[in-house]
């Protein structure tokens, strides 16, 4: 099973991702992680990808492409992977599709992630991240039991550069101006999925796992 999972910033596609993924049994590609990485390690892509990310907008398509054309042709996703952030825009949604094509694979379903800008930005400007271990609070809805402090190690609690609220109206007008068109391309395909994400995160893995369940009902059909 190949997904991706489509929707604005911070609407919880990587917390259903991580979740749905060790369900499921498949590999979780998120391109913001893999960028994050290569920041931290000051490789070639993350020093040039840095100020972009910072900024709150896209990194060039050459920075990333290869990283998950890779990924996506590595042996851990032989099985199957959801994609978390990627295709960003029409160009990636392409070049997604002729890799796949080159082995003889496709897409079979894009979940599009609905929720309304207040509820994103709620979401956005709440959450923290361990400077240590990388385990994620939210202010409001999972707070660490001592404030800014993580619970499992300790350390110092951050917020990222690209979640401070100036930023984050940045990267929502780039979603609007890039990424959201991409639920017209998956649509045309006949392989798109819309999942309400205003609740909480079991009612929205809830309504992902029903939406994997019609999709192997619709296939048994076509059989
Ligand atoms: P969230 O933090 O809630 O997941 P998000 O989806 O906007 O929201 P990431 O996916 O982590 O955040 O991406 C963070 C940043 O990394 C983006 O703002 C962008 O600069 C860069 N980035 C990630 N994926 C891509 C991509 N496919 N193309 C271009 N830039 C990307
Ligand atoms: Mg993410």
């Amino acid at each position: 099973m190949r997904l991706i999972f489509h929707g604005p910033p911070g609407v919880g596609k990587g917390t259903q991702a991580g979740r749905i993924s060790i369900e499921q049994g498949l590999s979780h590609i998120s391109s913001g992680d893999l960028l994050r990485a290569a920041v931290d390690a000051k490789t070639e892509v993350g020093l040039k990808a840095r100020e972009y990310i910072e900024n709150g907008l896209l990194v060039p398509d050459e920075l990333i492409v290869n990283i998950v054309a890779d990924k996506i042709n590595s042996a851990e996703c032989e099985k199957g992977f959801i994609l978390d952030g990627f295709p960003r825009n029409l160009s990636q949604a392409k070049v997604l599709d002729s890799t796949l094509g080159k082995t003889g694979k496709k897409i079979d379903r894009v979940f599009s992630f609905i929720a309304s800008e207040e509820v994103i930005i709620t979401r956005i400007a709440g959450r923290r991240m361990c400077e240590s271990c990388g385990a994620h609070y939210h202010e409001l809805f999972s707070p660490p039991s001592k404030e800014n402090v993580c619970d499992e190690c300790q350390s110092k609690l951050f917020q990222r550069k690209d979640d401070y609220p100036e930023t984050i109206k940045v990267r929502l007008k780039v979603y609007k101006e890039q990424t959201e068109k991409l639920i017209d391309y998956y649509n045309n395909k006949g392989i798109l999925e819309e999942v309400d994400c205003n609740g909480d995160k079991a009612e929205i893995q809830q309504n992902i796992i029903a939406g994997l369940h019609s999709m192997s009902k619709e296939e048994r059909d076509m059989e």
